[in-house]
């Protein structure tokens, strides 16, 4: 389990190294990890870790899904645009370890996406294989 402490209400955080620290301990060298975040207005990416295009990321969600823009939800919550938008996001990855490192690309990195921050979340890494 990772947990992350969010600063801001929108926030894209690059847990690739916490993620290994967990194959490490699970001692796996060949198999996969599932990284799933429990929490409904939050979601995991694979994307480049580069500042101008997490900008752009935060700038396409608050096209696609601005906040307070009728929603039902906003009615009880006020958080309606967080939850559409991790939807869209999706809560969990799954990569491939090969001898006992996560298998990413070159440029790809296992990212957090806080939608409805700051706040502390936990993300859990289920490490599968032999
Ligand atoms: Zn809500």
């Amino acid at each position: 389990m990772i947990e992350i402490r969010t600063s801001k209400r929108v926030e894209i955080i690059d847990i690739t190294s916490e993620v290994q620290k967990e194959v490490d301990k699970s001692g796996v060298k060949d198999g996969i990890a599932v990284v799933y975040t429990q929490h409904t207005t939050t979601a995991i990416i694979i994307n480049e870790n580069e500042s101008g295009l997490k900008e752009d990321i935060v700038f396409v969600l608050d096209k696609l899904i601005p906040r307070g823009a009728g929603y039902m939800h906003d009615e009880i919550d006020n958080n309606a645009d967080s939850h559409l938008r991790a939807i869209f996001l999706g809560n969990s990855v799954v990569v491939p370890i090969t001898n006992g490192k996560l298998d990413l690309g070159t440029w790809q990195r296992i990212m957090f996406v806080e939608l409805d921050g700051p706040r502390t979340r936990r993300v859990i890494v289920k490490v599968i294989g032999g």
